[in-house]
């Protein structure tokens, strides 16, 4: 009989607001340039068309989940990107996702922040090469508790903020998505079997910008969710 060499990670787990329930995580993806002012800032082109959404992975244990997020090594820029984080709690049938499948796969919504080495995507995308190292590292997903989409209702009509030490950085509108909800799960259905435990990072407002040792923020979903953290130290070891 077939033994593993050592214990397997547990996956992540994200708490679930008013239940004891825990959100085990299996996969993060995320979309790039969902909000045009956002694309603008980034120097990106903002085509009439749509064309198809930009996607990236973090790894699964990513996720910060108490708010506290050291400052991570390899770069002197960290960003902030807050964003809509859409928690799958079904898998996804096989096929291309209709709009009402995708909707029926959402268990609930969070607000967390992409977080992202400015500096090592910067260099990456000059050469044209892959942006893992500035946006896959260590504790690059922090989350707010997930609350349940049935008591969300519709989200179009709300905000997405951020303050760093009590000065707003970022606000957006959900109704201002390039690409909603049900159209990011119907894209991704197209590249990958989504499946229960994914987490999706939609895509951030403008205003993007740094965050430093010792820096407060306060990431806000409104009327739903609100994630309280800040910068802490490097860490030296694991
Ligand atoms: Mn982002």
């Amino acid at each position: 009989m077939s033994t593993d060499l050592f214990d397997p990670l547990l996956p992540a787990r994200v708490p679930v607001r008013g239940s004891d329930a825990l959100f085990p995580v299996h996969r993060i993806y995320c979309v790039g340039r969902n909000f045009a002012e956002h694309a603008r800032e980034m120097g990106a082109d903002v085509p009439a068309a749509r064309g198809t959404p930009v996607f990236f992975l973090k790894p699964p244990d990513a996720v910060v989940t108490d708010g506290v997020v050291p400052f991570p090594p390899g770069t002197s820029e960290l960003h902030h990107e807050v964003e809509l984080v859409v928690a799958i709690g079904r898998d996804a049938p096989p096929g291309l996702l209709g709009r009402h499948e995708a909707q029926a796969l959402v268990f609930g919504y969070g607000v967390g922040l992409d977080l992202t080495r400015r500096d090592l995507q910067a260099a990456a995308k000059a050469k044209g090469l892959p942006w893992d190292t500035g946006k896959a590292f260590d504790d690059s997903a922090p989350v707010s508790a997930l609350v349940p989409a049935t008591e969300v209702g519709d989200l179009a009509g709300r905000g997405l903020s951020l303050t760093v030490n009590r000065a707003l950085r970022q606000s957006g509108r959900l109704a201002d998505l390039i690409w909603d909800v049900p159209e990011i799960l119907r894209e991704l259905s197209a590249l990958y079997a989504l499946r229960a435990g994914d987490l999706v990072f939609m895509g951030t407002p403008a205003g993007v910008g740094p965050l430093r040792i010792g820096d407060t923020f306060v990431a806000s979903l409104e009327g739903v969710a609100e994630l309280h953290g800040r910068i802490a130290p490097a860490r030296r070891v694991r």
